[in-house]
């Protein structure tokens, strides 16, 4: 389950209806999912354990720069990620890191669940940096860099990425 704190007001209830909106998703997944992780989002969602915090991480600190973090049983909610509208797909992005999920996990999720108006966007120059600083394989898919398909470990479909961006 997750402990909400420190939310202003006026935040609460695009909070409440992103929370919906992964409830959704996580009844009704939209895509194939690993058994174990879609149970370990579902636990941090609605289970009696684990109990993750839920924090905002307002714009200062890690904030100034950063949607979101997480850390164990810990996820700081950043004052831009509501000002871009971008609240389900980080919160569904950090839920995967707490599941134990790599960037690559984190970003195929994001990608595979939410559309663009929901928050979700393609991995940036420094994600595919990480992805290929861990040889494309991450805790609950991998992906094939020339076709930028990313399987489960079943080797189930999760999504497709568009081109990596160019280096400038
Ligand atoms: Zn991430």
């Amino acid at each position: 389950m997750l402990s909400i704190q420190g939310f202003p007001r006026s935040y609460r209830r695009e909070l409440t209806q992103a929370l919906g909106l992964i409830r959704q998703r996580l009844a009704h997944p939209p895509g194939p999912v690993p058994g174990d992780l879609l149970g370990d989002l579902r636990a941090i969602l609605a289970g009696p354990r684990p109990t993750v915090d839920l924090v905002f991480g307002g714009a200062t600190g890690a904030c100034q720069e950063d949607y979101a973090r997480s850390g164990g049983y810990r996820i700081l909610l950043c004052n831009r990620t509501f000002q871009e509208g971008r609240v389900p797909a980080v919160l569904l992005h950090e839920m995967v890191h707490v599941a134990l999920g790599w960037e690559l996990d984190a970003e195929a999720f994001e990608n595979a669940w939410f559309r663009r108006a929901e928050g979700a966007r393609p991995p940036t120059r420094s994600d595919w940096e990480t992805f290929k600083d861990q040889g494309y394989r991450a805790w609950w898919v991998q992906m094939d860099p020339r076709t930028r398909r990313v399987t489960d470990y079943a080797d189930r479909f999760i999504h497709t990425f568009p081109p990596r961006p160019r280096t400038r």
